[in-house]
C-alpha cells in the first residue's frame, strides 16, 4: 500500500442498515453510492479490501423465528438478504470504477463466485474488492462472525466496523446518556465481560483467539475510513 497507511489488507464490515438510508427498510441507492465512494478512497491508497455486509435491512433470522418461522429457515433467508446487499454494493463500486467480486458462502454460481480461499486471495492481490456474501453459510451465526472468519482466512490486519452515527464503543449508549465515555482502546475480554455492544460474543471470541484487532469507527463521517487507515480521526480499538 501507499506511504499514507501502514495497512495492506483489511476487512470492512458494515451492517445492512447502513445501506437503507432513512427509509427504515431495504436499499437506498444514494446511500449505497456514498458508502462505495468511501471504499474507493481507501482502494486508491492501494489497500486490499475485503467486505462483509449484513442483511438486517431486509431480513433477520431472529425476527423471522420470533414470528413462528423455523429458525434455520429464517437464518437462510437472512443469508440470502446479504447476497442482495452484496450485489448492490458490487454494482455501486463498479460504477465508481472499482473492480469487485462477490463471493458467496452458499453456492449460486449464476450470481456469485463460490468461496474458494486461494481464489479469493488472488483477487485481493489483483486489487479486486472481495465482497463476501451469505455470511458463514451456516445458521445460528451472524455476519459479524462471517467478517471475523474471512478476515482471519484472508490474513487481514484488522477488521474495521463501520458504524452509523457513532464513532466507537462507549461505556453506555451515547444516544441515551450525555455522560457516556468513548473508549480509545479496550480489550476483547472487557468487551465480553461488560457486554459492550459492538459485535456478538462468538465474533469477539474468534477475533481474540486470533489476535485480530477490531477498529470501530463512524462510517457516516466523510473521508473517515481513509483517515483512520492513515492514523487520524476517532475510533475505538479492540485488541
Ligand atoms: N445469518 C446466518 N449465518 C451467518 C450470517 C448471517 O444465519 O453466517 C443470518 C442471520 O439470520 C442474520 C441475518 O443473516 O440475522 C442477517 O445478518 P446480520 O443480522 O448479521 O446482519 P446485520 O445486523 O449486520 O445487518
Amino acid at each position: 500500500a501507499s506511504s499514507d497507511t501502514t495497512f495492506n489488507r483489511v476487512m470492512i464490515k458494515i451492517s445492512g442498515e447502513a445501506l437503507m438510508g432513512d427509509q427504515g427498510y431495504g436499499l437506498h441507492p444514494p446511500t449505497i453510492e456514498k458508502v462505495a465512494k468511501e471504499i474507493k478512497t481507501v482502494h486508491e491508497l492501494g489497500v486490499e479490501i475485503c467486505m462483509v455486509i449484513g442483511g438486517g435491512n431486509v431480513f433477520r433470522g431472529l425476527s423471522g423465528a420470533a414470528q413462528g418461522m423455523e429458525r434455520t429457515t429464517a437464518d437462510y433467508m437472512g443469508m440470502l438478504a446479504t447476497v442482495m446487499n452484496a450485489l448492490a454494493m458490487q454494482s455501486a463500486l463498479e460504477t465508481q470504477g472499482v473492480f469487485t467480486r462477490v463471493i458467496s458462502a452458499i453456492r449460486m454460481d449464476e450470481v456469485a463466485e463460490p468461496y474458494i480461499r486461494r481464489r479469493a486471495v488472488r483477487h485481493l492481490e489483483k486489487k479486486r474488492v472481495c465482497i463476501f456474501a451469505a455470511g458463514t453459510g451456516n445458521p445460528y451465526f451472524t455476519t459479524d462472525t462471517a467478517a471475523t472468519l474471512r478476515a482471519n482466512e484472508m490474513a487481514c490486519e484488522a477488521i474495521f466496523m463501520g458504524k452509523n452515527g457513532v464513532d466507537g464503543i462507549y461505556d453506555k449508549d451515547p444516544q441515551q446518556f450525555d455522560d457516556a465515555v468513548r473508549y480509545d482502546e479496550v480489550s476483547y475480554d472487557e468487551v465480553l465481560a461488560k457486554r459492550l455492544k459492538v459485535m456478538d460474543a462468538s465474533a469477539i471470541a474468534l477475533a481474540r483467539d486470533n489476535n485480530l484487532p477490531l477498529i470501530v469507527f463512524n462510517m457516516d463521517e466523510p473521508g473517515g475510513f481513509r483517515g483512520i487507515l492513515a492514523g487520524r480521526g476517532t475510533y475505538t480499538k479492540v485488541s
